[in-house]
C-alpha cells in the first residue's frame, strides 16, 4: 500500500480494522449498505455473484468494491458461511448525526460456521458444533471438547487414545475444529471436521488460562466443581473453545453457556464412525441424508429440540439398563394412549425452538419475530401440560418428574402479550414494536406525535384560509424539514412571513417561524419516542434473557416429551414391539425386520427373520449367494440392538437383548465404492481396531471381510479373524459373520460356539428364487452365476461361465486338469487366481501346507504387525 499516506480517512479506518481480522471478510457498514473492499471484494463478488465495482481512495488508485444492502445481508452471510468463510461485521458504533468527522466503526461480531446462531445458517434438527482437540503425544493423553453455541450445550471427553478422540470428532462432524498450531490431523480423519482452524497453543490451549476462565464463565469456584480438575487436557480444550468464542463474539457474550457436562463413554453404547456409516444411521452409503437412513425412519419429532435430542440419542444410545427402562416406560405409556399422543403432537407442533430463540435473546441478536415466536410457544405450554395430565392414571416416573418441574413461564408470556404488537416491524429500530397500553409514557409520546400531525394540518389550513391560498401544500424533506410549497404561478401571492428556502423548476418552498417551532416539538417527540422505545425494548430483552435458565428447563422437558412421543408414534405406525433388555449376553430376536429396507420396500414385502445368539451359538457364520439377504440380516440385528438401547420399540415380534457396550460393523472391500489395495488396507485396519477394542459385551458384524485381496490371503485372514472372535477370553464375542468363503463352514464343530447359517434360496428352472429366510447349515454353493444372470449379464457370458465352472469343479474333484482354454478366460472369475496350481489349491484349501501352518498359529500371541508380515511371506510363497 505505497499510496497509504494519501488515503482518505475512511480507507485509513477501514485498513486499520481489516488488519485485525486478516482471516475474515470484512463487511464495512456505510449508510444503508455493507461494503467490501480490496481482495475481500473480489472474493465476495465471485462467491455471491454480485457486481464488482470500484472506488477511489485517492485520485490515482482504484479500489475493488462490492456491497449488499444491510436489510438483506443475512442471506449473503449464509452463503458465505456455507462456503466456509468467516465474516467480520463492522458497524457504525455512534450515531452518524452526532459524529464529528468520520463515524466511529468497530467490528461487532465475527461470524464463523461453527458459532452461528441465526436459523438461516442452521439445520433445525441438528446440532452445530465447534470442537477443540488437544493431544499430548509425550504423555499419551488428550481430549476433545465441543460446544453448540446456538443452544449453549457443551461437553467433551478425555482419552488416552488419540484414535478415540478422532473417532468422536468424525461422529460429531463439527463445522469447525480448533487444533493447536502444528498439530496434524490423524491419517484417515481428514474429513472428520468440515473446517480446521489452527490456533497458537499459547494462549488458546493454555492450562492456566483455562483454570482461570472456565470457573468464571460457568460461575463456579474452581475446576473441581466441573469434574475437570483431574482432566487437564479437557480443561485445555474447553479453554480453547472459550478463547475462540471470545475472539469471534463480543466479550460479555458467553453467559448463555450451560453447565459443562463431560461425556462418560462408559454410560453409552459406543458406535464408532465406521459403524455409523455402514449401518446408515445418519447418512446413506452415498453420503445423502434423509430417506434411506435410520434417523429418517425414527424421526417423528415435532420440534427442533426433540429432533436434536433424537440425534444425540442415536449417536450415543445408553449402555445401562436404568435409563433405557425409564424411557421405555414413558414410550409405552404414549404408545398405549393414542388420543393423548395425538393431542401432545398437535400442541408440540406449535412450539418453536426455545433453545435457539432464547440464545438469540440472551445475546441481543433476536429480531422482533423471534420474540413473537417465543410468545406463541409459551402460549402452548399449558396445552402440553394438559395433554400430560389428562390420562387420569398414574404417570410414568419420568413424566411425573417433568410435570413436577413444569413452568408455564406465565409471567414472561404475560409480559410478551402485553408488550409486543401483533405485527411487529422486521427490525427493532423501526418503531411500532409495542402495543398501545403497555407503557403510559410511550402512549403519551405516540399521541403527541400523532397530535403533531394534526397540528401541522391545522397550521396549513390556517395559512390556506388566511392568505387565501387553497393550493398551498405541506411537505417534508430531510434537508429542510417541513416546508410550505406554492406553485410558480402562485408564488407572488406568498405573504410576508413566508421565508423562502428553496426554488424548484415549478414551485417555491417556504418556512414560517410557527412551522419551525412546531417542527421542533414534533421531531423532539419523535426522538424521545425512539429512545424510549429502545429503552423499553432493552428492559424487555433483559427480563426475557434473565429467564433463560427457565427456558432451558422447559426446552429439555419438551425435547424429552417430543422424543417419547416420536418413538411411540413410529412404533405404532410400523407395528414395532417393546423389547426386553437384560444384563446377560444372549440375543434373541423373533421376526426381526430391517426398519429402513422395510420402509423402502413397503411393509408386507419384507420377510422377517429369527436370530439367536447364546452360549451354543456365539458366532454365526452366514453363507449364501450374493443378494440373498445376508447383509440385511446382519444390519438389522445391529440396528435392533441400537434402537432397543435408545429406549425405542423394535421391528420384531419378540426381542430379548443382552445389553451391548459397542457395536462394530465392518463391510468388506467389495462392498465399498473404491476398490484395491488401499481399501483392503483400510478394511484390515478397521478389523485390527475391532480386535483391540471389542469386549465380551460387544456385538460385531462382519460382512465379507477379506475380499479385497487374493483368495488365499482373504480366506486366511477371515479364518483367523473368526477364530479370534470365537475364542476371545472365556467365551466368544457375539459375532455375525457373512462370508463367501465356504471353506470357513468347516469351522462348525471345531470351534465351540461357531454355527453355520445360510439364507435360503430355491432353484427353479435354472433360476434362483430368494427366500430370504435364515436357516441353519452351510449354503451348498455360491450361485454366483445365477445371480450374475439375474443381474442382466448377457446369456453368452453366463453360458461360458457355466462351462468354466464345471471344468473347475471337475478339477477340484480330481477328474481332470484345468484346460488352457479355461484358463485363458479366467478373468471372468475374479479372485480365482492365475495359475493352475493355485486353482487346485483353492479348491482343496484344507490340504495346502499353508493351511496346515495357519492351523498351528497362535493368533493371540501375534501382534497385528507380525500377522501382516506373516501374510506377506505366505503371499510370496504362492
Ligand atoms: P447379500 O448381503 O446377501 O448380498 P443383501 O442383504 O444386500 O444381500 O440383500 C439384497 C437385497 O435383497 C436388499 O437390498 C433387499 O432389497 C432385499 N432383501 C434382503 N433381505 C430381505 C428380506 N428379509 N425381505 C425382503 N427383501 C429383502
Amino acid at each position: 500500500m505505497s499510496s497509504a499516506p494519501k488515503l482518505t480517512p475512511m480507507f485509513e479506518q477501514y485498513l486499520g480494522i481489516k488488519q485485525e481480522y486478516p482471516d475474515a471478510l470484512l463487511f464495512y457498514r456505510m449508510g444503508d449498505f455493507y461494503e467490501v473492499f480490496f481482495e475481500d471484494a473480489q472474493i465476495a463478488a465471485r462467491e455471491l455473484q454480485i457486481a464488482l465495482t470500484s472506488r477511489n481512495p485517492n485520485s490515482e488508485t482504484k479500489v475493488p468494491m462490492c456491497g449488499v444492502p444491510h436489510h438483506s445481508v443475512d442471506g449473503y452471510l449464509t452463503q458465505l458461511l456455507e462456503k466456509g468463510y468467516r465474516v467480520a461485521i463492522c458497524d457504525q458504533v455512534e450515531d452518524p448525526k452526532q459524529a464529528k468527522g468520520l463515524v466511529r466503526r468497530a467490528v461487532t461480531r465475527v461470524l464463523t460456521p461453527g458459532t452461528v446462531i441465526e436459523d438461516a445458517n442452521l439445520a433445525s434438527k441438528s446440532h452445530n458444533y465447534l470442537a477443540a482437540l488437544w493431544w499430548d503425544a509425550d504423555k499419551g493423553a488428550g481430549a476433545l471438547a465441543w460446544v453448540d453455541f446456538s443452544t449453549g450445550e457443551w461437553s467433551g471427553l478425555a482419552s488416552r487414545r488419540a484414535e478415540i478422540l478422532w473417532q468422536w470428532t468424525a461422529k460429531l462432524g463439527p463445522r469447525e475444529l480448533l487444533l493447536p498450531l502444528g498439530h496434524e490431523v490423524l491419517p484417515h480423519y481428514a474429513e472428520a471436521a468440515k473446517q480446521v482452524n489452527r490456533l497458537p497453543a499459547l494462549p488458546a490451549f493454555d492450562l492456566a488460562a483455562a483454570r482461570r476462565e472456565l470457573p468464571k464463565v460457568l460461575g463456579v469456584a474452581d475446576l473441581s466443581v466441573l469434574d475437570l480438575e483431574d482432566k487437564p487436557e479437557l480443561a485445555r480444550c474447553c479453554g480453547a473453545l472459550l478463547c475462540y468464542l471470545r475472539q469471534t463474539q463480543r466479550h460479555d457474550e458467553l453467559g448463555h453457556l450451560g453447565a459443562f457436562r463431560p461425556l462418560n463413554l462408559g454410560d453409552h453404547l459406543i458406535l464408532d464412525e465406521v459403524t455409523e456409516r455402514n449401518l446408515e444411521l445418519f447418512r446413506r452409503l452415498d453420503g445423502k441424508t434423509g430417506r434411506g437412513t435410520l434417523r429418517h425412519v425414527l424421526d417423528e419429532t415435532m420440534t427442533a429440540m426433540g429432533g436434536r435430542l433424537l440425534e444425540s440419542r442415536l449417536r450415543q444410545p445408553w449402555r445401562m439398563l436404568a435409563p433405557i427402562l425409564a424411557t421405555q416406560e414413558a414410550v409405552a405409556w404414549l404408545f398405549a394412549e393414542d388420543e393423548q399422543r395425538g393431542r401432545l403432537r398437535m400442541a408440540l407442533e406449535r412450539v418453536y425452538d426455545l433453545e435457539r430463540l432464547s440464545t438469540r435473546v440472551f445475546l441481543g441478536r433476536a429480531a422482533p419475530k423471534d420474540y413473537l415466536a417465543l410468545r406463541e410457544s409459551l402460549a402452548v405450554l399449558p396445552e402440553v401440560r394438559q395433554a400430560l395430565v389428562s390420562t387420569g392414571g398414574d404417570l410414568p416416573t419420568e413424566a411425573a418428574k417433568i410435570l413436577s418441574a413444569w413452568d408455564d413461564l406465565e409471567d414472561i408470556r404475560d409480559l410478551l402479550n402485553r408488550a409486543l404488537s401483533d405485527n411487529p416491524p422486521p427490525v427493532i429500530t423501526e418503531g411500532g414494536l409495542f402495543k398501545p397500553g403497555f407503557d403510559s409514557e410511550l402512549d403519551e409520546l405516540l399521541e403527541l406525535s400523532e397530535h403533531g400531525e394534526a397540528k401541522l394540518k391545522e397550521l396549513l389550513e390556517v395559512e390556506q384560509r388566511e392568505n387565501d391560498l387553497p393550493k398551498l401544500r405541506l411537505g417534508y424533506n430531510r434537508v429542510f424539514g417541513y416546508y410550505l410549497e406554492l406553485s410558480k404561478a402562485a408564488h407572488d401571492r406568498a405573504p410576508e412571513h413566508f421565508i423562502r428556502r428553496q426554488t424548484l423548476a415549478n414551485a417555491e418552498r417556504y418556512v414560517t417561524p410557527a412551522l419551525k417551532e412546531l417542527e421542533e416539538k414534533i421531531l423532539s417527540a419523535a426522538e424521545i419516542l425512539k429512545s424510549l422505545e429502545y429503552k423499553l425494548f432493552q428492559k424487555l430483552r433483559e427480563t426475557v434473557a434473565k429467564a433463560r435458565p427457565r427456558f432451558m428447563v422447559m426446552a429439555e422437558a419438551l425435547a424429552t416429551l417430543d422424543y417419547w412421543q416420536s418413538m411411540a408414534e413410529v412404533a405404532r405406525r410400523n407395528e414395532w414391539l417393546r423389547p426386553r433388555l437384560h444384563e446377560g449376553l444372549e440375543l434373541r430376536i423373533r421376526g426381526g425386520r430391517h426398519p429402513v429396507v422395510e420402509q423402502v420396500q413397503g411393509r408386507g414385502n419384507f420377510i422377517p427373520n429369527d436370530l439367536r445368539l447364546d452360549e451354543f451359538c456365539r458366532l454365526m457364520l452366514i453363507t449364501g449367494p450374493n443378494m440373498a439377504g445376508k447383509s440385511t440380516i446382519l444390519r438389522q440385528s445391529a440396528i435392533i440392538c441400537i434402537m432397543a438401547q435408545m429406549g425405542s420399540y423394535v421391528p420384531a415380534s419378540e426381542a430379548d437383548i443382552g445389553l451391548v457396550d459397542r457395536v462394530f460393523s465392518r463391510v468388506g472391500a467389495s462392498d465399498n465404492l473404491a476398490q484395491g489395495q488401499s481399501t483392503f488396507m483400510v478394511e484390515m485396519m478397521e478389523t485390527a481396531r475391532i480386535l483391540r477394542q471389542a469386549t465380551m459385551r460387544s456385538l460385531v458384524i462382519l460382512d465379507e471381510i477379506g475380499r479385497g485381496t487374493s483368495t488365499f490371503d482373504g480366506l486366511a485372514l477371515a479364518w483367523a479373524v473368526v477364530e479370534e472372535f470365537a475364542r476371545r477370553g472365556k467365551g466368544a464375542i457375539r459375532t455375525l459373520f457373512a462370508t463367501h468363503y465356504h471353506e470357513l463352514t468347516a469351522l462348525e464343530g471345531r470351534i465351540p460356539g461357531v454355527r453355520n447359517y445360510t439364507v435360503a434360496i430355491k432353484e427353479w428352472k435354472g433360476d434362483i428364487i430368494f427366500l430370504r429366510r435364515l436357516v441353519p447349515g452351510p449354503s451348498d454353493r455360491s450361485y454366483g452365476i445365477e445371480v450374475a444372470r439375474l443381474a442382466g449379464v448377457p446369456d453368452s457370458v453366463v453360458r461360458r461361465a457355466r462351462e468354466i465352472l464345471s471344468e473347475l469343479e471337475r478339477a477340484k474333484s480330481g477328474d481332470a486338469t484345468v484346460s488352457p482354454r479355461t484358463l485363458s478366460c479366467q478373468t471372468l472369475l475374479p479372485g480365482m487366481g492365475g495359475k493352475p496350481s493355485k486353482v487346485t489349491a483353492t479348491a482343496k484349501a484344507a490340504e495346502h501346507p499353508l493351511i496346515q501352518e495357519l492351523r498351528e498359529i497362535k493368533v493371540d500371541r501375534l501382534t497385528p504387525l507380525e500377522a501382516l508380515n506373516l501374510l506377506q511371506t505366505w503371499k510370496n510363497r504362492i
